[in-house]
Formats: C-alpha cells, sequence, structure tokens
C-alpha cells in the first residue's frame, strides 16, 4: 500500500515537472501595483523587455493594479494561480504594507516565492513649480510660513512616496495634508498642474521632469548624492541637516506562493541575464537607479533581505502610529 502510494506521488511529481518542462508557452503579466506611466511600471517595462530574451522571446505584458499603496495588486498576485504566468513586480511596499496595515489579504513571507532583487532607486523631494521656494532653506521657510495648507501627494498608504513623505514631515517637525493615488504617475500629473505643492517620487520618474524644468527638485533622499547629470547637484537630505535621512526603494519580483520549482529557477536565471542586459542597465543607470549586483539577486537572500526590511521599516512606522485599515 505504502509502496503504491509513493509510486503515484512519484508519477504525480513527475507529471508536474514534465508539464512545466516547456515554460513559458504562453504570455506572462507581471502585476505592478501602481499606475501605468510611474516609477515602477517604467522599471517592470524595461525590465519585462529585458527579462523576455531570456526566457526565449516570451511575451511578457505589464499589468497595473493600482490602489491602497500597492497592496490590491500584490494581493492579487499573492491568490493567482501558481503557474509561473502571474508574476509581481513590487518595491519597498513589501516591507511597509506588513506593519502599516492592520488588515491585509496577504502574508509577505508566506504567501510569495521570492524571485531576487531588480534595483535600488534614490526618491527626489519636489516641489510644484510655482512654488515660491528656489531651495531647500527656502523650502523650510515656505513650509514654516504656510504650516496648515500643505498638500503632500502620495501613492497610498505603505507606498514610497507615502514612506518618504511621513519621514520627511518627522525631519521638518510639520504635519501636512496627504492626497493619495493610484500612483505617482497621476500624482505627478496632479504637481505639474500645481493642484498639490510637494512629493516625494522615484529618480526613475522624476529625472524628466527635473531635466525640462517642469518641477523644482530639492533634494535627494539617500545619504549619498546621485552621480548623474541631471541629478548630481541635488543636495541630500542628509548633508542639509537631517541626519541619517536614508530612503532607498528596492524593487523585486515575486511569484505566488506554490510555483514549481523548475519555473522559479528559470524565471530567476532569466532575472539575472535581464539584469546584465547593457541596454536595461544603462537606462537603469541614466534614471538614477542601481542594478543590483549582489547576492539579492538570489531567491533566499532576497527573502533574508526583505524580511530585515520589514523589521527596519516596522520599527520607523510603529513609532510614528502611522496604521490604515
Ligand atoms: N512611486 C510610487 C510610490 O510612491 C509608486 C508608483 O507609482 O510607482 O510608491
Amino acid at each position: 500500500m505504502k509502496k503504491t502510494l509513493l509510486a503515484l506521488a512519484s508519477v504525480a511529481a513527475l507529471a508536474t515537472q514534465t508539464a512545466f518542462a516547456a515554460y513559458p508557452e504562453k504570455p506572462i503579466t507581471i502585476v505592478v501595483p501602481f499606475a501605468a506611466g510611474g516609477p515602477t511600471d517604467k522599471v517592470a517595462r524595461d525590465f519585462a523587455e529585458a527579462v523576455r530574451k531570456p526566457l526565449g522571446n516570451a511575451t511578457v505584458v505589464v499589468e497595473n493594479v493600482g490602489g491602497a499603496g500597492g497592496t490590491l495588486g500584490a494581493g492579487k498576485v499573492a491568490k493567482a494561480s501558481p503557474d509561473g504566468y502571474t508574476l509581481l513586480l513590487f518595491h519597498i511596499g513589501m516591507a511597509t504594507t506588513p506593519t502599516m496595515y492592520r488588515k491585509l489579504n496577504y502574508k509577505v513571507l508566506e504567501d510569495f516565492e521570492f524571485l531576487g532583487l531588480i534595483n535600488d532607486v534614490p526618491m527626489t523631494l519636489l516641489g510644484r513649480k510655482n512654488l515660491p521656494a528656489n531651495t531647500y532653506p527656502e523650502l523650510q521657510k515656505w513650509l514654516q510660513d504656510n504650516k496648515g495648507k500643505i498638500n503632500l501627494a502620495n501613492a497610498g498608504q505603505g507606498s514610497a512616496s507615502h514612506l518618504c513623505g511621513l519621514m520627511f514631515q518627522n525631519a521638518v517637525q510639520i504635519d501636512m495634508t496627504t492626497v493619495p493615488y493610484k500612483g505617482t504617475a497621476p500624482a505627478m500629473n496632479d504637481l505639474l498642474g500645481g493642484q498639490v505643492d510637494i512629493m516625494c517620487d522615484q529618480t526613475t520618474n522624476t529625472t524628466g521632469q527635473i531635466a525640462a524644468g517642469s518641477v523644482k527638485a530639492y533634494a535627494v533622499s539617500t545619504t549619498k548624492r546621485v552621480n548623474t547629470p541631471v541629478l548630481a547637484k541635488l543636495p541630500t537630505l542628509d548633508e542639509l541637516g537631517h541626519k541619517g535621512f536614508n530612503v532607498s526603494i528596492f524593487h523585486g519580483l515575486y511569484a505566488p506562493k506554490g510555483t514549481p520549482a523548475d519555473v522559479l529557477a528559470k524565471v530567476n536565471a532569466a532575472l539575472k541575464e535581464a539584469l546584465k542586459d547593457p541596454e536595461f542597465v544603462k537606462r537603469q543607470e541614466g534614471l538614477g537607479a542601481v542594478v543590483v549586483t549582489d547576492g539579492r539577486v538570489n531567491p533566499a537572500e532576497h527573502k533574508k533581505f526583505v524580511a530585515s526590511e520589514i523589521d527596519k521599516w516596522g520599527a520607523v512606522i510603529k513609532a510614528a502610529g502611522q496604521y490604515a485599515d
């Protein structure tokens, strides 16, 4: 009886292996949990183009599922069929949402397979073009003079812009009215239109606007300046007196828990190839992003890193008492 069961189990395992041997046989969808045209979307679209080649020129499409700081899209992938055809590209929100949301319909460390990190991206502190402050000291004065009237755009609770904005409000000790969007693409539109005053956003979305002079840029969020022609002139918030201010946004790739091991291995191998693609690297570097070359491209280290980021940002969020239902 025992032998029969064992034999059946190995036949089933073999059938699963054979079923996925030809992966991918149909289009792969990468869910981006924010609106199209924003920074996460831009990383995903460049990555989709780079990763399709090592996946045998597969079709890789990006689907935008924005809302609730990225948690709607992440929740959708957590419940998707674990067959390798639905993946998630998400950022630091994987580390902030577990503490930020009292009710979350996924468990980051239990409901996902980790496929490797893609890049680290600094953020920039921006103001609308007609804001009277041209320098950071002038911005500080303007913030003081306009207490109670300042609008700060973000991509919802748990998003990168929310985290950076929260830390910025703590740093300057001024409460602002936050205006949430489904991503920083629509938030940027409103900043361009002057409907909101300030916003933190990844350089992958802001470099073009800063270069065009359509927004005011005051600082970068990392402790090191960003070495691109457009961004190098921007001081860090740390050097401007907010010692230790350091927010860097990682982007990683995830699959629903239970995706077959051979599929995960194929996607991870393709991810590593994509990160070496000269076109991809050049585009990311031009936008101030740093493509990951360390051990975090491996699933186990990726998961360990996210677990440590959950602890790190969890403490910050708890100290700020920032929770969403
Ligand atoms: N940059 C956004 C954030 O604040 C997300 C996006 O639109 O990509 O998390």
